[in-house]
């Protein structure tokens, strides 16, 4: 691994090193802060848990197996587990795919549609009760 420089993340007040692995790195806000990986899961979990019902979080759907899916942000420094999830049909845009899961005692369904690795989370009420 080559550290290439060294950043202080305006959250955790860490010195973090920039390295090619791109897990270790960090994000730029629009003023020029840096934050780090572990800075963005926890924001982002924050984030997660106060969704309104009205507003949707993009975040990521990670597949390891038929069993073992997870949403995740970018960096993989928040991961949930899946509680179920419905395939829905073939349209112009390809496959779309309903994930449901629980986090912090809160339900959410993330929406994806096509191939790509991104969705759409939405906070619900309850998940359906074969999930549970
Ligand atoms: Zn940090």
């Amino acid at each position: 691994m080559t550290h290439l420089s060294t950043y202080t993340c305006s959250v955790c007040n860490k010195e973090k090193q920039i390295t090619k692995d791109w897990r270790t790195g960090c994000i730029e806000s629009p003023d020029g802060e840096k934050i780090c990986f572990d800075c963005c899961g926890a924001i982002e979990a924050d984030e997660l848990h106060h969704l309104d019902f009205d507003t949707t979080l993009c975040m990521h759907v990670k597949q390891v197996n038929e069993r073992e899916i997870y949403i995740t942000n970018w960096p993989e420094t928040l991961k949930i587990p899946v509680a179920g999830y419905i395939l829905g049909k073939y349209n112009f845009i390809g496959r779309r795919a309903d994930y449901y899961f629980k986090f912090r005692g809160n339900c959410y369904k993330a929406k994806k549609v096509g191939d790509t690795s991104m969705a759409h989370v939405r906070r619900i009420k309850a998940i359906p009760e074969h999930f549970n």
